[in-house]
């Protein structure tokens, strides 16, 4: 049966290294987040994003918005934290309450300050093999890919979703390390058909147990993205059980794709910090050298 992926330990190694490159640095990076309402998931997802902010040596600056907060009121928070030097990352924890406009909200944070990589200047850079700050869940995706060995040259990747947030920047990401990659979505027909033909598949459809043993072409590696509340449990995309006797390489869920998202966030603020530390420099000596080295 298949070798799980153990996203925790992954996880954890990750952020012990952000920590170490942090304590070197002679300015603390900076990771501010703003959370809008109640929901209490949101909630959870963002006092974990800055406790582990905090352990890994990071200033930690926090927004709570009121449910009913305007959408001038929350521009105003993105500007202010925009021109904020001690700043380096600004996180709008996502979804947002109906009546605020989510995208236009997004555009507002500065693309070096962008550690979900969401802006349309971080999507286009992606598209376009340029650098830049990447989204955090696919790119954590790719970590795991990569510490399992997974061979990503030429595989057939499919990738189950076409978010913004996910599915989309997937397909780029594994474009740009030459995988052939398949993007199926919710008018795909016989997705079976696709998924069982892949090498790996990155299911983020957001519908529990989608992917099952039917799906899966023995000895192919599975990524879950999907998080789901149930009754007997959190579950993902994938039928973990059905699924584990085919795969090769499996995520489990929790303890998957999930840490990895954090771990990512935290990478991400450390080379935004390093990207302003250097244009910093640049200005005090006039200019030399490139100062987007190291995004
Ligand atoms: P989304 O709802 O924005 O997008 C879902 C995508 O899946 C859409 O493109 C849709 O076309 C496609 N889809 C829906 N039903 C399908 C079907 N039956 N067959 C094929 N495609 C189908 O969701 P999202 O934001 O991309 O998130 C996906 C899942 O990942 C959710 O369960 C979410 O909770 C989870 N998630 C986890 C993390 C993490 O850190 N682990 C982060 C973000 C999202």
């Amino acid at each position: 049966s298949a070798t799980i992926i153990d996203g925790k330990a992954v996880a954890q190694t990750l952020r012990h290294r952000v920590a170490q490159e942090v304590a070197a640095l002679d300015r603390r990076p900076g990771l501010a987040t703003i959370l809008v309402g109640e929901d209490p998931a949101s909630a959870i997802y963002v006092s974990n994003k800055r406790k582990l902010c905090v352990e890994a040596g990071m200033r930690d600056r926090h927004r709570l918005l009121s449910a009913q907060v305007s959408q001038a009121e929350v521009e105003d928070v993105i500007d202010e934290l925009n021109l904020d030097p001690e700043v380096d990352g600004i996180l709008l924890q996502l979804p947002l309450p109906k009546h605020l406009d989510a995208p236009s909200l997004i555009e507002r944070i500065d693309p070096d300050k962008d550690v979900d990589g969401l802006t349309e200047t971080n999507a286009g850079r992606l598209a376009l093999g340029r650098p830049g700050l990447r989204p955090c869940t696919p790119s954590g995706v790719i970590q795991l890919l990569d510490s399992a060995a997974v061979h990503l040259e030429g595989a057939h990747a499919v990738v189950v979703g076409r978010s913004d947030l996910v599915g989309r920047p997937q397909a780029q990401l594994l474009l740009a390390r030459d995988a052939t990659v398949t993007v199926c979505h919710r008018h795909t027909r016989d997705l079976a058909s696709h998924t069982r033909d892949a090498d790996i598949v990155v299911a983020a459809a957001g519908v529990p147990k989608l992917i099952g043993a039917e799906h899966i072409k023995p000895g192919a590696t599975v990524i879950d993205v999907g998080i789901h509340r149930t009754e007997g449990g959190l579950c993902g995309d994938v039928d973990f059980d059905a699924v584990a006797g085919i795969a090769g390489h499996i995520t489990p869920v929790p303890g998957g794709v999930g840490p990895m998202t954090i771990a990512t966030l935290l990478r991400n603020t450390l080379t935004a910090a390093n990207l302003h530390n250097s244009s910093h420099r640049e200005t005090r000596t006039n200019g030399s050298g490139p100062a987007r080295d190291g995004v």
